[in-house]
């Protein structure tokens, strides 16, 4: 039977490439449990400055453009605080640079719970495959969690260690957790829909895509509107 995720994290970080990047993967259960009393943190790691066809909109403006659809995404979910990197887009590496970003973040913000893309996750049937970034990321999140943030040895100028209890890992072909997300799914869809320069012309697409997706994992778990995740226990060992 599949596993609902019920539990209400107190602290959650959110790590993500791309500024539309979160909304998409996990605005429901980020407006779930911020809507219940969670501290909700969401890091963006590049600028999105080249996320367009159009050859006329310069990266500088792309990049401004986004960060101000970005506050207003974090507002509909109810984001205690977005924490921009400002990395260049297609450039994230999963080195120590951007791992000891990750790490610092962790240490200081303490989240019980963190959430990021799952690097394993290649190929989406024939007509999508995972964006290099969002690989690159999604190791370097689990990297910067376990061992680094844990033991003091790795970046010891990142302040105290903290153990991270739970990672999520969003965009997964291997799901065994479902966050019901049926209260959030309009602030989802409503956040996904801030991301204007991303959506232009296809708005009513995007979130039709969206919410059959939401749909079909709700089926998977039994509830209306569901995000599903591969979970790691990382506190039970
Ligand atoms: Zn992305």
């Amino acid at each position: 039977m599949p596993e609902v995720f019920e539990q209400d994290p107190a602290r959650v970080l959110a790590v993500y490439a791309h500024p539309d990047d979160p909304d998409v993967a996990c605005g429901g259960t980020l407006a779930r449990w911020a809507g219940r009393g969670a501290e909700v943190h969401v890091v963006v790691c590049s600028l999105g400055e080249k996320g367009t066809t159009a050859p006329a909109l310069s990266p500088e403006s792309l990049a401004e453009i986004r960060r101000s659809e970005t506050r207003a995404a974090g507002a509909v979910l109810g984001i205690a605080r977005q924490h921009a990197l400002g990395h260049h887009d297609g450039e994230l590496e999963n080195d120590a640079a951007l791992r000891g970003e990750l790490v610092a973040l962790v240490r200081q913000l303490k989240p019980d719970t963190v959430l990021g893309p799952d690097p394993t996750a290649v190929f989406f049937g024939q007509e999508y495959f995972n964006h290099r970034d969002h690989r690159a990321v999604g190791f370097a999140v689990l990297d910067a969690v376990s061992p680094a943030a844990a033991l003091p040895h790795y970046f010891p100028e990142a302040g105290p260690p903290h153990r991270v209890d739970t990672v999520l890992l969003s965009g997964t072909l291997e799901p065994d957790v479902w966050v019901d997300i049926s209260a959030t799914i309009d602030d989802k869809l409503k956040a996904v829909g801030c991301h204007r320069s991303q959506i232009a012309g296809d708005e009513d697409w995007a979130t039709e895509a969206l919410r059959l997706r939401a749909e079909e994992d709700g089926r998977r778990a039994g509830l209306s509107y569901a995000e599903g995740f591969r979970r790691l226990r990382l506190g039970v060992g």
